[in-house]
């Protein structure tokens, strides 16, 4: 289901009422969003840069609520069969949720947030080999 034009002020500010992150509605957040690694393009209704878990909880909780609005989330936005854009919210995973929580060099384990970029991981891990 997608989510319709005159919709949009009022998922939005119901966005901005749940979230602590950052909340962008506006054309030029929406065109960039609107297409990744592939050939594929969809409008999506808005886009989220969400703070931590609960801002991820309580989108799709708001967009349950309004009329089961979907929700992807994007990384860096390499796929390459379009699963990255959709018509609804894009939740924009590496803004403020990129970082590394912990590194275990003898379990050879670290526990990362979704939009970690590899290069960071690797170079954090790197002096521990
Ligand atoms: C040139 C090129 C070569 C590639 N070669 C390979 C290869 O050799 N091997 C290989 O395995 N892949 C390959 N890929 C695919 C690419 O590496 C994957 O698509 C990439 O890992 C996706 O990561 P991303 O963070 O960019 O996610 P996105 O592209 O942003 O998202 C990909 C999918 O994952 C979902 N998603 C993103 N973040 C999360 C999250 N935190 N939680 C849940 N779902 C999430 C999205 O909704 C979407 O469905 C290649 C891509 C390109 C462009």
């Amino acid at each position: 289901m997608g989510t319709h034009e005159e919709d949009l002020p009022g998922l939005a500010s119901a966005l901005r009422a749940a979230v602590r992150g950052d909340v962008d509605f506006s054309a030029t957040a929406r065109a960039l969003a609107t297409m990744d690694a592939s050939n594929y393009r969809r409008v999506p209704a808005g886009t989220v840069a969400p703070r931590d878990a609960d801002d991820v909880a309580a989108v799709l909780e708001v967009c349950r609520a309004h009329g089961t609005t979907p929700v992807v989330a994007r990384g860096a936005g390499t796929s390459i069969g379009g699963q990255a854009t959709g018509t609804g919210v894009v939740l924009d995973l590496t803004r403020h949720m990129g970082g590394i929580v912990s590194l275990d060099p003898e379990a050879r384990t670290a526990v990362v947030r979704p939009g970690l970029v590899l290069d960071r991981l690797r170079d954090a891990a790197r002096p521990t080999g």
